[in-house]
């Protein structure tokens, strides 16, 4: 391994003390999937196969849906490519459907020669030819741009500021985009890079996780070839870091990071950056990264509202194609309200099923199958058990949740109350009513509606929701 220029891999903190790079693994449960594989991979191409091709396969890592898998020679991976990867994709998916693709890197003596030499290269020109050959950057989904991405309150902010960023040049610097799991961020990082490669063509864009920044960056010192990880994060248009929660705790990386970072802005370059918390509320990050997290824009993904999750679901309808009834819409709209995610999950089951069995879809197959999911929800949360949790949360008494008092302080812990009881228990509407003290089903209705309407307005009371929701199933 050539030496650059003598400039060996160092990395100091920022407080000048040298700093352990972290080491990467997979997570166990992704080395035992790998395992499995890999034996019935064996099993079904038999031995001499196996032993020529598949045998020097290593698991190197695994980020966003991707398994990235090593050989030692650019032929072997070719061969693998064309001859085995699609059985190995399959054979992932029976055990895991969370991995949606595979990567097959080349990792040899040899091959961090042939790096060394287009490193050698004026790197400006060749950098997206670069950040190819070192897998820097991550495939774009294709189904993820703004025509698929349905706006309502609480991702309006987020969306027009997604917009502006592929509009204008740099109108902030970062871009920080925050919310809970499943409602969005990904599809919005992918719908901006897909939008900036066609508007903007000669920009280059680098989007990936900080998992996989993070595993590039400790691939590079591993290989002493920090000074390329370096140069193409920093020689790119338009950086997008996805779930930078990720770098918590891990110093070197955040340390490399806030180079980056700094460097990119000192020329004017864009970054954008999501992750599940607000830069305030990350644990284990430098206060000079956290205040330069903020410097730009902030803009957060509220938990989404009845009409948002109504509205998906009716573009996933017509994007499918699918017979299915508004009614069975609004029912998967009320029910499941966890995340997005989940919810297109139950849509995806329902099409499936009947397709499957040549079965319409009804309410009633729809309860059917998503028992356990409906189920999971319902878990046994009495509307009792409800009154009294919000009670305490608001700190009101519980024989207000029957009593007639319409005093606002009483009457929206209530409102609340009801809401949830809807929306965590089977119970019907004129049974909830009968619950709090006799009231109409109607009251009942006026409540969700009314609760819906304020958590896409005001992001502290969504949270108190939230912490509420999360109690009681959790
Ligand atoms: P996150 O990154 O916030 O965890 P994702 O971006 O992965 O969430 O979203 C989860 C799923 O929900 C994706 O399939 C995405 O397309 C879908 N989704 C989320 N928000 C919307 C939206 N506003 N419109 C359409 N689809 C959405
Ligand atoms: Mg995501």
């Amino acid at each position: 391994m050539t030496d650059l220029g003598g400039k060996k891999a160092k990395i100091v903190s920022m407080y000048g003390q040298a700093l352990a790079p972290e080491s990467y693994d997979p997570p166990q449960a992704i080395k035992n999937l790998w395992e499995k594989v890999y034996n019935d991979l064996r099993s079904e191409f038999g031995e001499a196969v196996f032993r020529s091709w598949l045998k020097p396969m290593t698991l190197q890592a695994y980020y966003h849906g991707t398994l990235e898998i090593s050989v030692p020679t650019r032929f072997m991976k070719d061969w693998i490519q064309t001859h085995y990867a699609q059985r190995m994709l399959e054979l992932c998916a029976v055990s895991d459907s969370e991995i949606k693709r595979l990567e097959i890197v080349v990792v040899s003596s040899a091959s961090v020669h042939e790096d060394d030499a287009v490193a050698a290269k004026p790197i400006k020109a060749n950098v997206n030819e670069l950040a190819e050959k070192m897998d820097l950057s991550s495939p774009m989904d294709p189904r993820f741009t703004f025509d698929t991405f349905v706006v309502g309150k609480s991702n309006a902010l987020a969306h027009a500021a997604a917009c502006r960023v592929v509009e204008c040049n740099v109108p902030f610097n970062p871009l920080y985009i925050y919310g809970g799991v499943g409602l969005g961020k990904t599809h919005l990082m992918h719908a901006i890079a897909n939008a900036l490669r066609e508007k903007q063509p000669q920009k280059t864009v680098m989007y990936l996780s900080a998992e996989k920044f993070m595993y590039q960056f400790v691939r590079s010192l591993r290989a002493q070839d920090t000074m390329s990880f370096k140069e193409i994060m920093r020689s790119v248009d338009v950086l997008m870091v996805d779930d930078i929660q990720f770098i918590a705790g891990k110093d070197s990386t955040q340390e490399e990071f806030f180079h980056t970072f700094n460097a990119l802005v000192d020329q004017n370059k864009q970054i954008i950056i999501s992750s599940d918390k607000s830069p305030s509320d990350i644990q284990g990050i430098d206060d000079r990264l956290r205040s330069r997290l903020s410097w730009g824009l902030v803009a957060d993904i509220h938990p989404s509202t009845y009409e948002l999750r109504l509205g998906i679901l009716q573009a996933k309808r017509a994007q499918l194609n699918a017979a299915v009834p508004d009614q069975v819409l609004e029912f998967l709209a009320l029910k499941v309200v966890s995340n997005i995610r989940e919810l297109e999950g139950a849509l995806n089951r329902i099409i499936a099923h009947a397709d499957v069995t040549k079965v319409d879809v009804t309410l009633e197959t729809t309860q059917d199958v998503l028992q356990d999911l409906l189920r999971a929800h319902d878990r046994r949360i009495t509307i009792d058990e409800i009154q009294r949790k919000v009670a305490e949360h608001y700190t009101i008494r519980l024989t207000d949740m029957h009593s007639a008092r319409r005093a606002r302080n009483v009457a929206r812990p209530r409102q609340v109350a009801m809401y949830l009881a809807k929306q965590l228990t089977a119970r019907s509407l004129p049974e909830i009513g009968r619950k709090f003290g006799g009231r109409d089903h109607t009251t009942v209705m006026h409540a969700v509606r009314k609760v819906e309407e304020l958590i896409g307005e005001d992001p502290s009371f969504a949270q108190d929701v939230d912490i509420l929701r999360r109690t009681l199933t959790g």
